[in-house]
């Protein structure tokens, strides 16, 4: 295991530190005061509870949560899903001929884009998916989403 601790995802400062606390271990940001999960002592030691630790901080990113999609049917043949966001809502349907698109909110003309050519509805929502979470981590520094 490399014991190098990444930057942290929140602020970027590569200040991190791991500290004891009470029974245990827990890698936390100088700057921002982020912290990893607290590692408790167990069977296997105090060194596995810092390697615990470092692994734990390693870990830490952010991610954005999967949109929520609500089954709106239009017709028998026809399924349209639809989310509300924290910026307006997005649909995922099936176009008559076949193929498959999704529509992000669009928020200076207070109407929707759409986005098709898509050979599923699941990969339109995938795609939808994707333009929330580009929105979402522009808005977060030092963010990753790998
Ligand atoms: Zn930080």
């Amino acid at each position: 295991m490399s014991n190098k601790l990444l930057p942290c995802p929140f602020c970027g400062s590569d200040r991190i530190t791991v500290m004891p606390i009470r029974d245990g271990a827990q890698a936390s940001c100088k700057d921002c005061c982020a912290k990893s999960e607290p590692m408790v002592h167990g069977p296997n030691g105090v060194n596995s509870t810092w390697e615990g630790a470092h692994a734990s901080w390693n870990r830490r990113k952010v991610k954005v949560k999967p949109l929520k999609w609500k089954l709106a049917k239009i017709s028998d043949e026809w399924d349209r899903f639809s989310v509300e966001t924290i910026f307006g809502s997005y649909e995922a349907l099936e176009f008559s001929d076949g193929t498959c698109g999704f529509s992000s909110p669009d928020l200076c003309e207070e109407t929707s884009v759409e986005h098709g050519g898509f050979k599923t509805i699941e990969d339109a929502k995938a795609a939808a998916q994707a333009d929330y979470e580009q929105r979402i981590l522009s808005a977060i520094e030092g963010a990753t989403n790998e």
